[in-house]
């Protein structure tokens, strides 16, 4: 079963799906949990982005490889896994790179909706193709997606919570430890506390940071970022003067490090301007607008303060997520405080509603551990010893078609 997006902005049905049988470099995944993104709802409602449908959309996933094609070595069926919007080759000049994750082959690229290798979709209705989405498509029971955009992971990981590793939290969190990288006792500024800006929050946490001063437009953000560690709030709107005075006022000339997670170009402009001469670092993440510009007076870069950006978080997907995913393993990282809702696969426009509302974080929708569904459906693939996997409360469980079989019985 998946969740077809047939026209912008309209819920998305549920229909009996085709999925084809992974191809050369390909996996087939069985997905267990996958959460919302904003990026799903962007692209669900297609304003100022190229419309593709129908399609299978979904990014931020957990699951387990069901099946590999022709030329999978390192990935095996059973295998826990994270799908990635963007992947790692692992041979092009980026991926042998140490510096760079934007991989020439596996880039993401949200207009592509078929398979790199034969420029086909594996998911059909009666025939009727329906597109891929960033190459993921992880709101459907089973996806395909290319080796190269799939992390390996510790198979003990929790896959509802360590699912929102695959977008959001990384880029947030690795944002903040891989570029920004606040030194112990350094203040940082976060801009925007949304999933992103919270996760970079997390990593300023980590990173042992002094002081986190959270800016946001909307304060409805600012109870919940507590949580998260931020100890300082600065609403632009209640100041007359730009944020970046307000924040050099409050830090003795400007914050160590500064991590800018709202798509405002205003706020980017902020963000670098807020660090301190001689040291400062401010890190753009925010996905600006296309006819954005960044204006700055050059001497502000003269005076020692850097600018960089980041993309997802400067992870490499399959060498560097299963090494967070240990570090949430070690208690070294919290992710359970980004999810504020769950909710059955079936209920998936509920979740669309709540995220338009701007209610959650994230949301996992925790799927049915049933699967009803033919194992044609994959290429006839489906192993019984392959599907075992561990529940919430710490035991396993094999599945069989329409019917789950706990540890205790089996
Ligand atoms: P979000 O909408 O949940 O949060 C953004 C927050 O920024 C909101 O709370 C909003 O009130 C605040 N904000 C907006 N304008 C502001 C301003 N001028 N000053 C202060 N606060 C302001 O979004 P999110 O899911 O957390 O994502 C944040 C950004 O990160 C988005 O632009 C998203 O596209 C981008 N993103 C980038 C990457 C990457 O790899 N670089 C990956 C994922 C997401
Ligand atoms: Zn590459």
């Amino acid at each position: 079963m998946s969740r077809v997006a047939w026209e912008s902005g309209k819920p998305l049905s549920i229909e009996e799906v085709e999925v084809a049988p992974p191809q050369k470099n390909e996996v087939s995944i069985k997905i267990l949990f996958t959460s919302l993104c904003h990026t799903d709802v962007y692209f669900w409602d297609a304003k100022g982005q190229n419309p593709l449908f129908p399609r299978i959309l979904g990014h931020e996933a957990g699951g387990i490889v069901e099946s590999v094609g022709e030329g999978v070595t390192d990935l095996k069926p059973g295998d826990h896994v994270l799908p990635i919007f963007t992947g790692e080759c692992k041979e092009c000049a980026h991926c042998l790179s140490e510096e760079s994750n934007m991989c020439n082959l596996l880039r993401i690229n949200t207009d592509r909706g078929e398979m790199i290798h034969d420029g086909k979709s594996r998911f059909s209705i009666n025939g009727k193709p329906i597109y891929h989405f960033l190459g993921t498509s992880t709101f459907s029971e089973y996806t395909v997606v290319h080796v190269g955009q799939v992390a390996k992971i510790n198979p003990d990981a929790p896959l509802d919570k360590v699912c929102v590793l695959s977008c959001g939290m990384s880029t947030g969190f690795g944002a903040t430890v891989n570029v920004a990288k606040p030194k112990k006792g350094q203040s940082v500024a976060i801009f925007g506390l949304g999933a992103v800006g919270l996760a970079a929050a997390e990593g300023a946490r980590v990173s042992g940071a002094s002081r986190i001063i959270g800016v946001d437009l909307n304060p409805s953000r600012f109870e919940q970022a507590k949580k998260f560690g931020v100890t300082d709030f600065v609403n632009p709107k209640d100041h007359h003067k730009p944020v970046q005075e307000v924040i050099a006022e409050m830090t003795g000339g400007g914050v160590d490090r500064s991590v800018e997670c709202t798509g405002s170009i205003q706020a980017m402009i902020s963000a670098f301007e807020c660090v301190h001469d001689g040291w400062g670092v401010a890190v753009l993440v925010g996905v600006p607008n296309k006819d954005d510009a960044f204006k700055t007076h050059p001497v502000n870069l003269l005076n020692e303060r850097t600018l960089k950006g980041t993309f997802f978080g400067n992870y490499k997907p399959r060498t560097d997520i299963p090494t967070v995913v240990e570090k949430y393993m070690n208690k070294e990282l919290e992710l359970d405080k980004f999810i504020t809702h769950s909710v059955p696969f079936s209920e998936i426009n509920k979740a669309f509603e709540l995220m338009l509302a701007g209610e959650e974080l994230r949301i996992a929708k925790r799927w049915s551990m049933l699967f009803p569904c033919k194992s044609e459906l994959v290429g006839g693939k489906v192993r019984m010893e392959d599907l075992k996997f561990h529940t919430a409360d710490g035991g396993w469980m094999a599945m069989e078609y329409g019917r789950s079989v706990s540890n205790d019985s089996v």
